[in-house]
């Protein structure tokens, strides 16, 4: 289960002058893992005459939503998943979503039903993801979903924190007893991923903007977790030699200085940024790989489980709610709560 995370990359001297490798714990060969599982879960529901399927709402017409949402249906198509694409135009009302969530939640083929977020500001987003039937939330958002999770029962867990604790499962990151540190408190990465690490039994420390001495409070992590959005904030210095670093973050670098400053020592990365005008980067700076033990890529690090997750979401929702059975495998998956207990 755990040979295709194994690239290792040799590094720098750290400063006590041993030579660490830093292993960098491959999103992308993690995914191919999942789907291989999933496929299976799916060939499964599909012998019971159930195609697990995911209904995607797109408000207006946000290029970066678009990308993201055009990715999600990509994989259900790579995995013979049903999906759908809803695409209501900007000036969309909330009663308007709230009336096409309703047809969603009743169509019985429509497993997972996935709100592309930022909606336009006109719009209640809390009332709109709180509309969706929970059975279906395979965003993790609803309160419902949400309270599972904080009691350790069994639900659908938001997808960038599931995905963020398959790759620390799948590397074989020991996780019960280490120092966990999470930089970020939303209620989409930061919180969820706290809880499923409290409930994986590490001890959780959440950092945020108020957050006294936090180089000093990331230095205590085994595990760090960065979901800050901001680019490259974490620096070596802050990291504990051999500690795990998961960077959830993506940013977009477009100016030159900013490309030159983080990526001095990567010239393939500013090749990169000369040929496209922009180079992605983590919230973790490029650096801290020669201090850590394993480090995520940003990209091909969480971005592509993230995608894995929703899969896997939708696979889980329909075996619950259609086949009145959970897949084994899901469950192990992204419920990971009541599971890690001892
Ligand atoms: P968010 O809602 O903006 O939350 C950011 C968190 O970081 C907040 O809790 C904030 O603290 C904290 N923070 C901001 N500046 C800080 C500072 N200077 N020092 C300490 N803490 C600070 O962001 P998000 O939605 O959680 O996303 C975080 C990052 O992950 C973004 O880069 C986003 O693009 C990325 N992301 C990636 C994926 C993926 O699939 N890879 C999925 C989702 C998000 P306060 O609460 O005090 O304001």
């Amino acid at each position: 289960m755990v040979c295709a995370t194994m690239n290792w990359k040799h590094t720098s001297l750290t400063r006590s002058g041993v030579i660490v490798p830093a292993r960098i714990l491959n999103g992308n060969a993690i995914r191919d893992e999942t789907y291989a599982e999933l496929k299976q879960e799916i060939a499964a529901l599909g012998a019971a005459g159930i195609r697990p399927g995911l209904a995607a709402v797109l408000v207006g017409e946000n290029p970066a939503s678009q990308i993201y949402v055009r990715s999600k249906i990509a994989a259900c198509e790579q995995l013979g998943l049903g999906s759908w694409l809803n695409a209501p135009p900007s000036t969309a009302t909330t009663d308007e979503l709230l009336a096409l969530i309703a047809e969603l939640n009743a169509r019985d083929e429509v497993d997972g039903i996935l709100v592309q977020l930022p909606l336009p500001p006109q719009v209640d987003s809390k009332r709109v993801l709180e509309a969706v039937d929970p059975a279906k939330d395979v965003d993790g958002f609803h309160p419902v979903n949400l309270g599972r999770l904080v009691s350790g029962r069994a639900g659908l867990v938001a997808c960038t924190p599931a995905g963020c604790m398959e790759i620390l499962r799948r590397s074989g990151i020991p996780i019960a007893g280490a120092n966990a540190v999470v930089v970020g408190r939303s209620d989409i990465v930061g919180k969820p991923m706290a809880l499923l690490l409290m409930h994986a039994n590490a001890t959780v420390t959440i950092c945020h903007s108020k957050t006294r001495d936090l180089p000093g409070v990331v230095r205590r992590g085994d595990i760090v977790v960065a979901a800050i959005g901001r680019a490259a904030m974490v620096e070596p210095d802050w990291v504990r030699p051999g500690a795990t670093v998961i960077d959830v973050g993506i940013n977009r670098i477009t100016d030159a200085g900013e490309a030159q400053r983080i990526f001095a020592s990567l010239p393939a990365k500013l090749a990169q940024f000369r040929e496209k005008g922009f180079v992605l980067v983590g919230d973790v700076h490029p650096a801290v790989a020669e201090v850590a033990g394993a480090i995520t890529p940003v990209p091909g690090g969480v971005g592509p489980l993230t995608i894995a997750m929703l899969m896997s979401n939708t696979v889980k929702a329909a075996g619950l709610r259609r086949a009145g059975a959970i897949p084994t495998d899901a469950v192990a998956r992204n419920a990971g709560v009541a599971a890690a207990k001892p």
